[in-house]
C-alpha cells in the first residue's frame, strides 16, 4: 500500500493525522485497529514525509505578453490549416508548454512548409517521397522552417517569453 492510500485510509476511517514537533500524531487512539498501528509503525517517516509536503502545486507563472501574442496568431494560424477553435486553442497551449520546457519540438502545422496536409519538404524532413504528415505529433524536424504568421509575431516582440 502506498503511503498516500495509507494516509487517506486514516482519514476515511474517521483519525486525525498530523504531525507535532517531529513526531506523528494519530488520534483519537482508540480508533486504531493493530493492523493500523503496525501500518502506521512501519510507514512513519513516509507519513511524515507527506504530511510535509505543501497542500497545493505552486501556481504557473502567467504568461508574457510575447506568449499572448503568439497563442492567438497560433490559434488564426491553426483554424486556418483546419483545426476546429478548440482544437487550434488546446494546441496553441501545448505549444506554450512547449516553449516554456524548451524541448524544442515542433508541430508541423507551425511549419511553412505544411500545405494541404502535406509535408512541401519532405526530402529535408527525412521522408522518401511527397506524405501526408501528421500535423498536431510533436517532433525534431531538420525540415521545418517557421510559419510567416508566427515569425512576424516572433519579430514584433522580440521572440522571447
Ligand atoms: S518540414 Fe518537417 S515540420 Fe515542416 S511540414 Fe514537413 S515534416 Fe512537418
Amino acid at each position: 500500500m502506498g503511503v498516500r492510500t495509507l494516509l487517506f485510509d486514516l482519514r476515511t476511517a474517521g483519525l486525525t493525522v498530523s504531525e507535532d514537533g517531529g513526531q506523528l500524531l494519530v488520534t483519537p487512539r482508540s480508533r486504531l485497529s493493530d493492523d493500523m498501528r503496525a501500518m502506521i509503525k512501519a510507514n512513519r517517516d513516509a507519513l511524515l514525509a507527506e504530511l510535509r509536503l505543501p497542500d497545493a502545486l505552486p501556481l504557473p507563472l502567467p504568461w508574457s505578453g510575447h506568449e499572448i501574442a503568439l497563442f492567438g496568431a497560433r490559434v488564426t494560424l491553426f483554424i486556418n490549416r483546419g483545426q476546429s477553435p478548440a482544437d487550434a486553442e488546446a494546441l496553441a497551449e501545448r505549444c506554450c508548454d512547449r516553449d516554456r520546457d524548451c524541448s524544442g519540438l515542433r508541430f508541423c502545422l507551425e511549419c511553412s512548409e505544411l500545405g494541404g496536409g502535406h509535408c512541401g519538404s519532405w526530402r529535408a524532413a527525412g521522408y522518401l517521397r511527397r506524405e501526408a504528415v501528421l500535423s498536431t505529433t510533436p517532433q525534431r524536424c531538420p525540415g521545418f522552417a517557421l510559419a510567416p504568421p508566427l515569425a512576424r509575431v516572433e519579430g514584433e516582440t522580440g521572440g522571447h517569453p
